[in-house]
């Protein structure tokens, strides 16, 4: 189900999923990436370290914190945040490229940078991935097995924050499988698409 909280279809190229952690923004994206290949993604840097089968430079760069302090320094970070102890951002060059261009990008940021391109692009369009319940949330988180018990903690507390965000945002997908998140988002993109995807 997709929610449109705005009056009419944004003439936005830049689209921005968010969501409380473990919502599964990283399966729906991964997803997109599969299904879609033709939708252009941006690749973030970060500061933590690789889990299994994560690819530098697909699906992350990863870099250490003084690379990462660096790029902040240079200002080649479109947007910043720290998430759980480590630094995610969103590359700047590769994104004003594809608008520069005319040519829709979508990324997949957290609540904190959301805000910043919210603030830095207000033509953006914001869209809150959420879970079918809170239930369901922390079944995810802690199901996934990737992550410690104080870790998992930490990130259930900024998840119950992150989902009072959700009025925020233009549109709201429920994520009750990753393929119809994923098709949902992309008919997003295309705002004729987006029309009969409309709840
Ligand atoms: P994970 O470590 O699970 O891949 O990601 C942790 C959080 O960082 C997720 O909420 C994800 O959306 C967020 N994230 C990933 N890339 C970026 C980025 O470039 N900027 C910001 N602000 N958050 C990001």
């Amino acid at each position: 189900m997709t929610v449109d909280r705005a009056a009419a279809p944004h003439p936005a190229f830049l689209t921005v999923l968010s969501g409380p952690s473990g919502v599964g923004k990283g399966s729906v994206y991964a997803r997109v990436r599969q299904r879609y290949p033709d939708v252009w993604l941006s690749v973030s840097v970060t500061t933590r370290t690789p889990r299994p089968g994560e690819v530098d430079g697909r699906h992350y760069h990863f870099v250490d914190r003084a690379e990462f302090d660096r790029m902040v320094a240079a200002g080649q970070l479109l947007e910043w945040a720290e998430y759980a102890g480590h630094c995610y951002g969103t590359p700047r060059g590769p994104v004003e490229q594809r608008l520069a261009a005319g040519l829709p990008a979508l990324l997949e940021i957290d609540l904190q940078g959301a805000r910043q391109v919210r603030a830095a692009m207000p033509g953006a369009r914001l869209v809150f991935l959420a879970p079918p319940s809170w239930d369901e949330l922390v079944r995810r988180l802690v199901g996934r097995g990737t992550e410690d018990e104080q870790t998992i903690q930490r990130r259930l507390r900024l998840a119950r924050e992150e989902l009072a965000a959700e009025p925020e945002f233009d549109v709201t997908i429920v994520n009750h499988s990753i393929d119809q998140a994923a098709d949902e988002l992309v008919a997003l993109l295309d705002p004729a698409a987006s029309a009969t995807h409309r709840a």
